[in-house]
């Protein structure tokens, strides 16, 4: 049953892959990834690739090939695979002791499947608490131009990647979107800290267009992923945070890609002082070997849900898989590898090591015209001419990519179908990453860039 051409026309014929892939298809062989060691995979027909975007969407922040985390997951199974998670399961209550313990400020887990759905909890949770505490009138809640939350219809409605979502609506009413902080395309020619305070500016002006007392929640990437690798700069966060605090808005940071050690820090948001209301996880919480995501909260905010008028409003939050044992265990044992092997560390240090070496780059290709990221999290964007910063077309930057997969590595682009958002080359390595492999990564990219041509 095995049999790759077998597994190949089964995959073909009824495997409903997203639409990329499809278009794909009928003109290339999409791999089927098989096996997986530490920071390389095997495809069907064998051939090795060097993941450089942990599972495609940096997901797999401890590698392949865990055996520590599959042994605890099997043993969960094996004595208690399921029993209503979310109402008490010990890997539940240790995992989110452990995680709390990262995360100083905040004290109650929600747990959910998917990043989308901890997103859900987390809007849910503000339109609750606008009943309840003013009247049903501060329920908007604000997103960002080029952030992504995800899959479902609320996720879509606070998406900022919009020509993408267009076919989805309509949407959910009450999202609003802000403008971007990408320094690198600033309208205005501002730069650095008068930037990114201008940027966060921009936000507190939506909030005095709709009216402070409309708006609930400001909910923001702490580095956009997706989007195209955007580190908010400096100045921002600060104003950010003192404009939540001005307006009584909960500032809800979806950590679903950051969470988890891929900037260097347990969550991004401890890169920049943030203090957030509510946190969003998912990806990295058990690096795919489980689907479990959490959204946390401040004591704070969960003391608004104490007395609520409908004791059965938190049960009808509870979905059936929601801290399903095997999640919390094999997020428990992730944690302790990303600790024992002091991979944040390893994410600093070999981040800085992988910009260093995309920098350098610079000096050999035009066609990089910006590169940023924070830890093992990088992006490359790709202009047509530095002096314009005109993006380069997008099948340039899918024949980078295609490029580097011939020569075995497996790189990411953003791809957006509109032109300033499809030229950012991604870059997102396991947190156990060593030179020889950021090397590796930078000779494929070298090579890719000096091949491309109009
Ligand atoms: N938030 C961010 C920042 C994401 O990148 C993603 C997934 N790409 C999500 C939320 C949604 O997570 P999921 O796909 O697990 O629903």
């Amino acid at each position: 049953h095995n049999d790759p051409a077998r597994v190949i026309e089964a995959d073909r014929a009824h495997v409903w892959h997203h639409m990329l892939q499809h278009r794909a298809l009928e003109t290339s062989d999409p791999r089927i990834i098989v096996e997986g060691r530490g920071m390389r995979v095997w495809d069907i027909t064998g051939k090795e690739h060097l993941d450089a975007v942990s599972g495609g969407v940096w997901t797999v922040n401890v590698g392949y090939g865990r055996e520590r985390i599959a042994d605890a997951v099997r043993d969960q199974l094996v004595k208690m695979c399921y029993f209503a998670g979310v109402q008490g399961s010990v890997p539940g209550a240790r995992f989110s002791e452990a995680l709390i313990e990262k995360m100083p400020g905040l004290s109650r887990v929600y747990f959910a499947n998917s990043g989308s759905e901890a997103n859900e909890k987390a809007f849910k949770m503000v339109r609750q608490i606008s009943h309840k505490h003013h009247g049903g009138r501060k329920s908007k809640i604000l997103y960002r131009e080029r952030d992504y939350h995800g899959t479902t219809i609320a996720c879509l409605s606070a998406g900022g990647q919009m020509e993408r979502n267009a076919q989805y609506g309509p949407f959910v009413p009450e999202f609003v979107m802000v403008p971007h902080c990408l320094e690198y395309r600033a309208q205005d020619g501002l730069a650095g800290a008068d930037y990114g305070v201008r940027a966060a500016e921009a936000i507190e002006e939506v909030i005095l267009r709709e009216g402070p007392d409309t708006v609930g929640a400001l909910c923001l990437e702490p580095i956009t992923a997706g989007g195209g690798i955007i580190v908010p700069p400096k100045g921002y966060w600060e104003k950010v945070q003192e404009i939540c605090a001005k307006y009584d808005i909960l500032l809800h940071i979806d950590e679903v890609v950051c969470g988890l050690g891929r900037t260097g820090t347990w969550f991004g948001y401890q890169q920049f002082g943030v203090k957030p209301d509510i946190v969003t996880m998912a990806k990295g919480v058990a690096s795919g070997y489980a689907a479990i995501s959490c959204c946390v909260t401040t004591e704070a905010v969960f003391e608004k849900f104490k007395d609520a008028s409908d004791p059965m409003a938190h049960f009808r939050d509870i979905s059936t898989f929601g801290g399903c044992a095997s999640g919390p265990v094999a997020a428990l044992e992730n944690l302790h590898i990303l600790e024992e092997e002091d991979l944040l560390a390893n994410s600093t240090r070999m981040g800085a090591y992988l910009q260093e070496g995309l920098s350098q780059l610079m000096e050999k290709h035009a066609l990089i015209g910006d590169v940023r990221g924070m830890g093992l999290f990088a992006g490359a964007e790709l202009v047509a001419d530095r002096a314009t910063r005109e993006p380069l077309a997008e099948k340039q930057v899918q024949a980078v990519v295609a490029d580097c997969l011939r020569q075995g590595v497996i790189i990411g682009a953003t791809n957006r179908s509109v032109p300033g958002f499809n030229n950012v080359l991604l870059f997102a390595p396991a947190l156990i990453a060593g030179r020889a492999e950021i090397d590796e990564i930078l000779a494929a990219v070298d090579g890719a860039l000096g091949r491309v041509t109009g």
